[in-house]
């Protein structure tokens, strides 16, 4: 076997589609975000980061670090274990009483990533269920693709938001047969939202369960950061509710929040969930820091918000396509994978702007995008800077702009 001819031929043909990732190496600078460093081919560069999922710029919160230097001082570093085996601290218990709290549910259960909570959960609810029939939202993200696939039984793809053919799905089987319909609510790449009202009524006429990933969500919606869901007044509707610690609340890990029998069974049979090493308190601490700051606070998400608005209206005035939508996410199109890098690495090299080119597999094939996401630490004068140059980029790539 020639290993290494065959480990080369797989990254070659990423790298022939244009598909082939490099990491932007950054150093953040507490109290300055969205500011950063640089280093890159030549050296390093202050830039400004224009792609980040800290949404509220909670991991520069003066409350969130000053929690998590007491807590590093108090008790060290690590957890020490698996939940199990000691690794269950006070600031765990803690921060699954806030979580369960902020979506009105009975209990909630943290784990190391949101990728882990949507892939450990739902790959066990398929299992405790049997042949459940999972009906999982075309858009879903890849942990919950993941998990389903995991779980090993029946999955049907329902078209993105569309409620008739959901409908047409959850009557493909018996009324009493056993159904998990998992969807997000505000979609992290053309940054629309679900009508989750609506797609729960459907869900639970049908005697399905209804499994909702609020990870861009959550902190950012809602009067107290619970989400869309709360937003919308219909926490109750959701069974199960999956966010993440490390985008609006600014930290890591993940979690759910559920009935305490769901609880109960994914801590008691998920292997991704019992075997792994418990999140540090002192990430703990600092997410319960930024959950019970957001849960009174709503200062930043109306600045978020407001950022977002206005981004949106100075692109659009000076023609860039812009996908409208009624979230914080700010997709401008360029409909090409390799012009997508290119408009990418001269907004970095010329311009000290960093934002990621979004290309295949995370959206379709002529969708490529560049994704912005505007946080309340980005003050007008950044936004002007931004402008400019993309309206420059644009004019020497000659990239189509809006009608
Ligand atoms: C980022 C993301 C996740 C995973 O959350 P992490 O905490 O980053 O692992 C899950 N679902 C969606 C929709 C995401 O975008």
């Amino acid at each position: 076997m020639d290993y290494a001819g065959k480990l080369s031929e797989a990254l070659d043909a990423l790298k022939s589609e244009g598909r082939y990732r490099v990491f932007a190496d950054i150093v953040r600078h507490r109290g300055s975000f969205p500011r950063a460093t640089f280093h890159g081919p030549s050296g390093e560069d202050e830039i400004v980061v224009w792609c980040s999922n800290d949404y509220l710029g909670m991991g520069q919160n003066e409350l969130v670090t000053a929690a998590m230097h007491e807590a590093i001082d108090l008790v060290g570093a690590g957890s020490g274990g698996t939940r199990n085996i000691s690794g269950t601290t006070h600031y765990h218990v803690e921060l699954e009483e806030e979580i369960a709290d902020l979506h009105q549910k009975e209990a909630a259960l943290l784990f190391t990533s949101g990728y882990i909570a949507n892939d450990a959960t739902l790959s066990t609810l398929g299992r405790i269920f049997g042949d459940s029939l999972i009906i999982s939202d075309e858009l879903n993200h890849a942990s919950m693709i993941e998990g389903i696939r995991r779980g090993g039984g029946p999955k049907r793809v329902w078209r993105h938001n569309d409620l008739e053919h959901l409908e047409e799905l959850l009557q493909s089987v018996p009324l009493d047969h056993p159904k998990i319909v998992a969807f997000e609510s505000v979609y992290s790449m053309d940054g629309d939202i679900a009508p989750i009202e609506a797609i729960c009524d459907l869900a639970h006429k049908y005697g399905a369960l209804t499994y909702l990933d609020e990870v861009h969500a959550v902190g950012l919606y809602g009067p107290r950061g619970g989400g869309i869901a709360e937003r919308d007044g219909i926490l109750d509707k959701v069974d199960i509710i999956e966010g993440t610690l490390a985008k609006g609340f600014g930290v890591m890990g993940g979690y759910i929040a559920a009935s305490s029998a769901v609880v109960d069974v994914v801590r008691s049979y998920a292997p991704g969930f019992i075997f792994s090493t418990s999140l540090s308190p002192v990430l703990v601490a600092g997410v319960l820091a930024s959950v019970r700051h957001l849960k009174s606070s709503n200062v930043e998400r109306e600045r978020h918000q407001e950022r977002a608005t206005k981004l949106r209206r100075m692109l659009l005035d000076v023609g860039l396509p812009v996908m409208m939508c009624e979230s914080h996410i700010v997709p401008v199109m360029v409909k090409d994978a390799v012009l997508c890098k290119q408009v990418a690495d001269d907004l970095l090299s010329d311009h000290k702007i960093y934002v990621q080119p979004i290309n295949y597999p995370t959206v379709p094939r002529g969708t490529e995008r560049l994704r912005f996401t505007p946080c309340p630490l980005h003050t007008d004068e950044m936004m002007d800077d931004l402008v400019r140059a993309l309206d420059a980029v644009w004019t020497r790539h000659n990239i189509k702009r809006a009608a």
